[in-house]
């Protein structure tokens, strides 16, 4: 039996509200949200990882490409400087 908070009068377990008075019995209450909001953190958090590994992979790729344009220009200028 859930004694209600509000009024004392004596709920059956299964009830979520008072069946006197329409109160919300805190139990239930608190049982609900905490199993919602433990998944969304976990996507919150996988979505930053693969957000931050996306950006460090472009990163590395625009670094990649300027290292071979560098390259490519001063072994341009070297051949030109041997012919
Ligand atoms: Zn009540």
């Amino acid at each position: 039996m859930r004694k209600c908070p509000e009024c004392g009068f004596e709920n059956r377990d299964r009830n979520k509200f008072c069946t006197h008075c329409g109160y919300v019995l805190e139990v239930s209450e608190e049982y609900a949200p905490q199993p919602k909001l433990e998944p969304i953190k976990a996507n919150q958090i996988s979505t930053t990882k693969s957000k931050t590994s996306g950006q460090e992979i472009s990163a590395i790729i625009v670094i990649v490409l300027l290292f071979i344009g560098i390259a490519a220009y001063f072994l341009g200028e070297y051949i030109q400087s041997l012919l």
